[in-house]
């Protein structure tokens, strides 16, 4: 008999719907797919010489667990630089991947009769992290009317005497969406006033559009910044999602407290990614900003598309690669003999008559929007566009 939480446990969505899609390429079907959850460029190659580099000099033994200290001062300058925060080693841990480090924050910090904040649209893994450690996830509706923005009044009446956490993203997967300064001072004074822990997710830090400045809500108050702890990583602005290192800065208490857990669970994250890690954040950044650049033409191109079908909305993403376009006008309509009256029910026809896949928004907290990755082809967005028009168009 499996453990409860095993059993309570359902597998991540996006996985399910790869597995599809790759059963229907398989069969030779050319399938439009818009569901990559990572950057469709390769690891830059100063990174990759450093990881041969790293083989070569022998650093293929356990470092410590939190990270070597090359590292954990590379990271320490760039949240001085890109943030203007200072941290001492013992601020900072390195883990295998930014979601291993979230999984081992909420681990430290959440139990029992604890309650955490999540905002929709939210990052899938969230809610189960929460439930694993044992809290319950309190889901807090935003809005795309509202730019999808929380103001401290929208938050407010969820708050308990059990909230324990609230979890930012921004830029947010799966929408792309920012917070203003000021929404984050209104949040950082509620955290405040209640005593709450903020999880500040900022792994799209760098992938950002229209000259946007990203700020951390750390770097507001020094107060805000005591209970914020942040998670952040090289998967996303450095192509490196196959070599699992992210980092997470906070209170010496909080991060000793994770690097227990991970010292009896994986131990060091691997020492040869951690190198090339070290090279991402010391080496040229050039690259980075070829990446956002080309983002920003499909994000362009791919908003413009979706927005010209009657009936369908679409939030332009500040950040991130995804868009995250609103079909409710269209549900409850009919494609021959099936009612397309959901966005999963949406998904099925797209893949299965139109050969495109895509993410139904439910997996989010979202019901009635589709997500979209834009790290693909423009090939594969141009053909997909035009089958989703095609799509939508054939619906009674
Ligand atoms: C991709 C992603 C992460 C974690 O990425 P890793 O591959 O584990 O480093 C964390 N948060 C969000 C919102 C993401 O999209």
């Amino acid at each position: 008999m499996l453990s409860r939480r095993a059993q309570a446990l359902k597998p991540s969505p996006t996985l399910a719907i790869n597995a599809k899609e790759k059963l229907l390429r398989a069969q030779g079907l050319d399938i439009a797919g818009f569901g990559a959850g990572e950057p469709d460029f390769d690891t830059p190659e100063h990174i990759k010489q450093a990881a041969i580099d790293a083989v070569n000099k022998g650093f293929t033994k356990y470092t410590p667990v939190a990270g070597i200290e090359p590292l954990k001062d590379a990271i320490i300058e760039k949240f001085k630089n890109d943030n203007g925060l200072t941290f001492k080693r013992e601020e900072v841990i390195v883990s295998c991947g930014g979601k291993h480090g979230l999984y081992n924050l909420f681990q430290a910090l959440f139990q029992e009769g604890d309650e955490v904040i999540i905002l929709t649209p939210y990052w899938v893994s969230y809610p189960p992290m929460v439930e694993l450690a044992g809290a319950k996830p309190v889901i807090v509706d935003t809005r795309e009317e509202d730019d999808y923005q929380v103001t401290g009044d929208l938050i407010r009446k969820y708050i308990t005497s059990k909230t324990k956490g609230i979890v930012l993203n921004y830029p947010s997967n799966p929408v792309g969406s920012v917070y203003t300064v000021e929404n984050l001072v209104q949040i950082g004074r509620l955290a405040v006033d209640h005593n709450l822990y903020i999880i500040s997710d900022e792994m799209y830090e760098k992938i950002v559009y229209d000259g946007y400045q990203h700020t951390s809500i750390a770097s507001i108050d020094s107060a805000f910044r005591e209970r914020t702890i942040i998670s952040n990583g090289v998967s996303k602005a450095y192509s490196m999602t196959g070599w699992r290192i992210g980092y997470t800065v906070g209170q010496k208490e909080i991060i000793a407290a994770m690097s227990n857990i991970q010292s009896q669970s994986t131990s060091n994250p691997t020492s040869i990614s951690q190198y090339a890690a070290l090279a991402a954040l010391t080496g040229p950044q050039d690259f980075i900003s070829m990446m956002v650049g080309e983002f920003q033409k499909r994000r362009d191109f791919l908003v413009r598309e979706l927005t010209s079908i009657p009936g369908v909305t679409c939030y332009n993403p500040r950040g991130a690669f995804y868009v995250f376009p609103n079909f409710n006008a269209l549900l409850g309509k009919r494609f021959n003999e099936r009612t397309i009256d959901s966005t999963a029910a949406l998904t099925e026809l797209l893949l299965e008559e139109f050969h495109t896949a895509v993410v139904p928004g439910a997996e989010f907290g979202k019901e009635g929007y589709l997500r979209l990755s834009f790290a693909t082809s423009m090939d594969v967005i141009k053909k997909g566009a035009e089958r989703i028009q095609k799509a939508v168009a054939s619906l009674a």
